[in-house]
């Protein structure tokens, strides 16, 4: 799994203490700029009256979904979706802003304008693939939730803290039509530490596995961090490593997508992640290895 990057994203909202180009400032440099523009998978989620409006709203610099958008704002929601396409190709890992697991179909909310996880995914489903859409950002992925509700090819898992943004995301939401028990929530009380995420990991995983999905698209929010601004969680970097570690014990094709997480230490939780995932791609040592650092 590799980081995948644009400094473009720091154009976007580039002043807000909020969802900032603050959170994403340090890849700038140190990986590789990476261009893909998806302007034109975004008819795969939204309607296009929705797109021109969001369109609009960057050419009139209007405030939406608690964001101050400008010029600058289209290029970077166009290059979010183009580099979690990208991502889903090759088990890669997208950071980008804006974020995307709060929009829905028709409706921005909470920084996110275009589900970028969700067009990623519709994309993998009408190529005949059935998606495991995990989502580990300390809220809860209520427009990805809503886009998928009613699918039995999209299985929606999503950790989150409880009476949080959206108020939504209670255990008694599975899911409706043929998408009956192909949604599950895990939700975890404020304070909750690694040792209550593992769990509720795990739980994640061993549903994943039953659904034997073709490929894993993680919605990768690092806002349950104990550092965070926003929420109150409590998990450190090492949770997010062992995510990443967990993951790929269980599942051969993943890719991940940026979403929230608002503090300083965000590159180092996405590295984390990031090299879980690539240390569980390697090989388990055998029995009789003296070496339990790996495996
Ligand atoms: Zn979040």
């Amino acid at each position: 799994m590799k980081i995948l990057f644009n400094s473009k994203f720091l154009l976007h909202n580039s002043l807000c203490e909020g969802e900032g180009a603050y959170r994403i400032e340090k890849f700038k440099g140190k990986y590789e700029e990476s261009d893909a523009i998806g302007e034109q998978y975004i008819s795969l989620v939204h309607a296009h009256e929705y797109k021109n409006s969001i369109l609009n709203a960057c050419n009139n610099e209007d405030t939406i979904a608690e964001v101050e958008l400008n010029k600058d704002s289209w290029e970077a929601a166009i290059s979010a979706i183009g580099l979690s396409i990208e991502a889903s190709k090759d088990g890669d890992f997208a950071v980008v802003r804006p974020p995307g697991h709060h929009a829905k179909r028709d409706k921005a909310a909470g920084f996110c304008f275009f589900n970028n996880i969700a067009i990623a995914t519709q994309k993998l489903v009408n190529e005949g693939k059935r998606v495991f859409i995990f989502d580990f950002d300390g809220h809860h992925g209520d427009g990805t939730q809503s886009i998928f509700y009613e699918s039995d090819q999209v299985l929606f898992c999503s950790i989150h803290q409880l009476w949080a943004y959206p108020y939504t995301g209670f255990a008694e939401e599975t899911g409706s039509g043929k998408g009956k028990g192909y949604n599950l929530n895990l939700p975890l009380i404020s304070g909750a530490n690694d040792m209550a995420f593992y769990d509720k990991l795990n739980l994640a995983i061993k549903a994943g596995r039953e659904f034997n999905p073709d490929i894993v698209a993680v919605s990768a929010g690092f806002d349950a961090y104990e550092d965070d601004k926003i929420l109150s969680l409590k998990y450190s970097q090492k949770a997010f490593y062992e995510c990443g570690l967990r993951l790929r014990r269980a599942f051969p094709n993943i890719f991940g997508v940026l979403e929230g997480g608002y503090h300083d230490d965000l590159m180092e939780c996405v590295e984390a992640f990031v090299e879980g995932i690539n240390i569980g791609a390697r090989p388990r040592k055998n029995l009789f290895d003296t070496d339990m650092s790996v495996g």
